[in-house]
C-alpha cells in the first residue's frame, strides 16, 4: 500500500541508501542506547537504527504511519509515541537521549526550540533541517544569519554542521538543501542565565528590530548606563553581540 505524502505535516521521505547510511554512520548508534527518532515516517532511517541499537522510541503525528509502524515492527523493538513533537514532553522519555531525525521543516524552528527545553535530558542531537535554518543555527555573531535562533540554542548546546543532503535524496523531491547538524549540551558556564526567560525576552527584543541600536531595542528593559557598565556599546547592534553578551544583559536586570 503506498502512502500519499502529507504536505501539512512535512512529509519529504529518504530514498538515497548511500545518504541514509551517511547519516547513520554520523550519528554512530550503539546497542542500549537511548535513542529517540522524531518523525519515523516510512522508516528510512529507523530500519539501520534499529538494527544497531536494538530498540528505539519514536515520535509521529500521522495516524497511517502509526498503523504501518505498529504492523512493521515489534512492540519490544519500536516503542511508538502517538502525538504532536511541538508539544510532546520529551522528559517522559529517560535520561542521555539521543535524539535524532529528518525533521518536518515546516515546523523546525519552533520545534527547536521546544527541545532546547529538555537539553538537561539529552546526550546529543542529529537532525536534518533546511539548510537555510541551518546556518542560522551555527552563525557566529557578525553574520546576517546570527539572530534569535542562533543565540538561544547556542547557550544552550555546541553545534556543527556536518554535511549537506541533495533535494534528489527525497520523495517527493524537496525545493530546498538539506543540511545534517549535531547538537551536544554544554555543560553548565560559568556564565548561566539566572532566569532563562528573562534571557530569551532580551534576545528577543534586541533582535526584534536587529537594524536599530541596542538603546532603541532594549529602552524598557535595560538603560544606556546599564548597558555601559556591562562594558556593551548602546550605539551597537543585536547582531554583533556575543551569547556571553546577551546572558549579561539578563542577569543585570
Ligand atoms: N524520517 C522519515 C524519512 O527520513 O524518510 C520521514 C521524514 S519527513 C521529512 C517528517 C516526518 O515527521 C513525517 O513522518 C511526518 O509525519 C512527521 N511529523 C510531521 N509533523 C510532526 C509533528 N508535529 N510531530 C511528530 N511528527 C511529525
Amino acid at each position: 500500500m503506498t502512502h500519499q505524502a502529507r504536505k501539512r505535516f512535512g512529509q519529504n521521505f529518504l530514498s538515497d541508501p548511500n545518504i541514509i547510511r551517511k547519516i547513520v554512520e554520523a550519528i554512530a548508534p550503539q546497542r542500549g542506547q537511548n535513542m529517540v527518532e522524531i518523525g519515523p515516517g516510512l522508516g528510512a532511517m529507523t530500519d539501520p537504527l534499529l538494527e544497531r541499537v536494538g530498540h528505539l522510541q519514536v515520535v509521529e503525528i500521522d495516524r497511517d504511519l502509526i498503523a504501518r509502524l505498529h504492523e512493521r515492527y515489534l512492540p519490544e523493538q519500536l516503542t511508538v509515541h502517538e502525538g504532536d513533537a511541538l508539544k510532546f514532553d520529551f522528559a517522559r522519555l529517560g535520561d542521555d537521549l539521543r535524539v535524532v531525525g529528518n525533521l518536518p521543516y515546516n515546523i523546525s524552528t519552533p520545534l527547536l526550540f521546544h527541545l532546547a527545553r529538555f537539553a538537561d535530558r539529552v546526550r546529543d542531537m542529529t537532525f536534518m533541517l533546511q539548510k537555510e535554518v541551518v546556518m542560522r543555527m551555527v552563525a557566529a555573531p557578525g553574520s546576517g544569519d546570527y539572530g534569535r535562533l542562533s543565540v538561544m540554542l547556542q547557550y544552550r548546546f555546541r553545534m556543527g554542521r556536518l554535511f549537506d543532503v541533495p533535494p534528489g535524496a527525497f520523495r517527493p523531491v524537496p525545493k530546498v538543501i538539506s543540511s545534517i547538524v549535531r547538537l551536544v549540551p554544554r555543560p553548565a558556564e560559568a556564565l548561566e542565565a539566572r532566569d532563562e526567560e528573562i534571557l530569551s525576552q532580551v534576545v528577543t527584543a534586541a533582535f526584534g528590530q536587529r537594524r536599530k541600536t541596542l538603546r532603541n531595542t532594549l529602552r524598557g528593559l535595560i538603560d544606556e548606563a546599564g548597558l555601559e557598565r556591562l562594558g556593551i556599546d548602546p550605539g551597537d547592534r543585536a547582531e554583533r553581540l556575543a551569547v556571553a553578551d546577551f546572558v549579561r544583559i539578563a542577569n543585570a536586570l
